[in-house]
């Protein structure tokens, strides 16, 4: 173990994608997006949005998201690593949650399917916080 100990958990950068992740087609927030992204940040770690349709602010503002998000960007979609400066993508992600598995494959990260109707029984948000958590805890076990 590092000298660390308890309590040096290093907060993770976040990357969210946005259509069919965190809202629907229709422009409705998924369920448990602002009680998630509240844990998260709690927990430590610094939560962007990315797109490939460019940084997707009209989303931070219409759902008032402004004290969860750090930034949004442009995100890659196809030669993820190579493009990101090109891009402007100044921060590295540690994890990233999609529904295209290309990025999740690109990066490390939870592959989320599209929101469900009935939207209110959609519990995907709270499955990725146990699957962040789960990550969180094999890497401070070094595995
Ligand atoms: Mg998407």
């Amino acid at each position: 173990m590092s000298a660390g100990g308890a309590g040096a958990q290093a907060g993770m950068n976040i990357f969210f994608d946005v259509d069919n992740t965190i809202i629907t087609w229709d422009v409705k927030l998924r369920p448990g997006v602002e009680e998630i992204f509240t844990r998260l940040r709690e927990d430590g770690h610094t939560i962007y949005l990315w797109s490939g349709m460019g940084p997707r602010w009209e989303v931070v503002k219409r759902f008032d998201l402004h004290a969860h998000i750090a930034d949004c960007f442009w995100k890659p979609l196809h030669n993820h690593h190579a493009r990101m400066a090109e891009l402007g993508v100044t921060v590295q992600p540690d994890y990233v949650i999609d529904d295209h598995v290309e990025i999740i494959h690109a990066f490390t990260g939870s592959l989320v399917p599209e929101p469900m109707l009935p939207l209110d029984r959609d519990r995907v948000m709270w499955r990725v916080y146990d699957e962040i958590q789960a990550h969180c805890a094999r890497l401070e076990q070094g595995a």
